[in-house]
């Protein structure tokens, strides 16, 4: 960790790297050394006036050109991150700590998932045809326009191409803001997008913090918000948005339930808390982290739990072997620390973990707390850590209402082999994505969204066209008009 990671400059606009050191610094700091390993600059007024002019100008040719055309663009520049997997996965892991294990398989691939899906559709992307008798309506599919996409810290290349994807497939320009603690990411999914042939202006990525997001969407060029972010950023956010009524996408924080039956079978239950809880060294939206484990199995669960967990690996990121990584920074491995001191002054049993690593960086061991009960701060709000919270349950109904009692409604998951109760828990969920026997997949082709106060719109999928585009409706008469007088 921690070799020159610099980036060429700090923003990408126009299809090509910009510089303005008037702004405000922003410094990398490597969550394993805890040293700064880059710098970049927050974008200064006049830089985000070059991105959103330039993102302006060039989405109009670009929404002229056919899907098809646009899908190659995506589909090649999938070819290329794929072909630079490793080095992209390098650069993740020095930006966010994540272990090299991981990040080879999940975040630079996943971008080119999304490349590769939206670039597939975009040259299938429809309106219809109604016939009303004689007279018809067509529907246009047209593109809304310039979109902000604003990202959080734990999946800086994914969510970079996860919002651009769609975007861009429809026919939109974008300007993407990174989150402050990794802007280094996605600049180089710009810069591989107009490699693989994007127009200049099409895909820009300016740095800085929350004010810049601000400005970018608050500008009336601006036709669309989409957030990956915390709770209480959302709520400005769309305030923000709603001044100007424009199009929202807000993927937000989560509290997810995960219920364990007494007949699941447990080693895919382990399983299932561990991908569930401790991956990204449990900075994942999605995680499921109130765990209610019937009776029957919460000795066995537990016992197996801590085997596991004596597995974890923790060190250098890059170490191949190395499972664990440190906290994304030392304000996280903070917020982390006084919830698990909450939880243990409330009262909950601590199973393991709980403490730093002596070594340097924002190490925290993974840490399970027991007999957790659901008025605890542990077991309400979202932690953004590696903290896995066991509750007792006896029934279906009683923690179906227990799983559900959360203003989140990100995620939820159930571990059984009765078939019938799996769906039955699935359907009665209050949350966008649900897990049977598994937990935390998020394949491109599926939608991925909250409920409640975790978000409104989806990403992924099919679906998330419809929140990159607008349908105009063309009625066409082929009679006289009828007039009244
Ligand atoms: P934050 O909400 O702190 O920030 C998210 C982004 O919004 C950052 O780029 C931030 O800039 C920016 N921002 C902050 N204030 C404003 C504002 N007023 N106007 C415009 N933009 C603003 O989230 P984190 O980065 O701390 O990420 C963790 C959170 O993200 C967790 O709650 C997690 O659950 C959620 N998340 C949700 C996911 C989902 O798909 N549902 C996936 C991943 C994470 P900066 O921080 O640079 O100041």
């Amino acid at each position: 960790m921690g070799y020159d990671i610099q980036p060429t400059a700090s923003h990408f606009i126009d299809g090509a790297y910009v510089e303005d050191t008037a702004g405000t610094p922003i410094p990398v700091i490597c969550p394993v050394s805890e040293q700064e390993i880059a710098r970049v600059y927050a974008a200064t007024p006049a830089v985000i006036e070059q991105a959103l002019a330039a993102a302006k100008r060039a989405q109009v040719a670009w929404a002229a050109m056919t899907g098809t055309e646009r899908g190659r663009v995506l589909r090649r520049a999938a070819d290329l991150i794929r072909e630079r997997n490793y080095d992209l996965s390098v650069l993740e892991t020095n930006d966010t700590g994540k272990p090299l294990q991981e990040t080879l398989v999940a975040d630079a691939t996943s971008a080119a998932d999304a490349l590769e899906y939206f670039g597939g559709i975009a040259g299938s992307l429809t309106g219809e045809h109604v016939q009303l008798g004689e007279d018809f309506v067509y529907t246009r599919r047209e593109a809304l326009g310039v979109c902000v996409g604003i990202g959080a810290w734990n999946y800086p290349t994914q969510i970079a191409a996860w919002k651009g994807a769609p975007a861009l497939a429809c026919g939109n320009a974008m300007v993407f803001k990174p989150s402050e603690t990794t802007p280094l990411c996605a600049l180089k999914v710009a810069e591989i997008l107009h490699e693989a042939g994007a127009p200049a202006g099409i895909y820009n990525v300016v740095q800085g913090m929350g004010e810049v997001g601000h400005a970018l969407i608050t500008d009336p060029r601006v036709a669309k918000v989409s957030l990956t972010g915390s709770v209480p950023t959302g709520r400005k956010v769309y305030a923000a948005a709603a001044e100007g009524i424009r199009h929202v996408t807000m993927e937000l924080g989560g509290k997810s339930p995960m219920v364990i039956f007494d007949d699941a079978t447990l080693e895919d239950a382990v399983g299932g808390a561990i991908l569930g809880n401790f991956y990204s060294s449990g900075q994942v939206c999605s995680n499921g982290t109130r765990v209610f484990v019937q009776k029957g199995i919460k000795e066995a669960f537990l016992k197996r739990l801590s085997e596991r967990l004596a597995d974890v690996k923790m060190g250098d990121p890059l170490d191949e072997t190395v499972n664990f990584g440190p906290l994304v920074n030392a304000r996280q491995l903070e917020i982390v620390q006084g919830f698990i001191a909450k939880g243990i002054d409330e009262g909950a049993r601590l199973v393991c973990g709980g403490q730093r690593e002596d070594m340097s960086g924002y190490f925290l061991q993974p840490t399970v707390f027991a007999d957790v009960t659901d008025d605890m701060t542990i077991a309400r709000e979202e932690i953004f850590g590696p903290v896995l919270s066991v509750l007792d349950f006896e029934d279906e109904a009683e923690v179906l209402a227990r799983a559900n009692d959360t203003e989140f409604g990100l995620a939820a998951g159930v571990f059984t082999n009765d078939i019938g109760r799996a769906h039955r828990m699935a359907a009665g969920f209050e949350a966008g994505t649900c897990y049977i026997n598994t937990y935390n997949l998020a394949p491109v082709e599926a939608p991925f969204g909250g409920s409640k106060l975790s978000g409104v719109g989806r990403e992924n999928s099919k679906n998330a066209v419809d929140h990159y585009s607008e349908m105009k409706s063309v009625y066409v008469a082929m009679t006289p008009v009828e007039a009244p007088f």
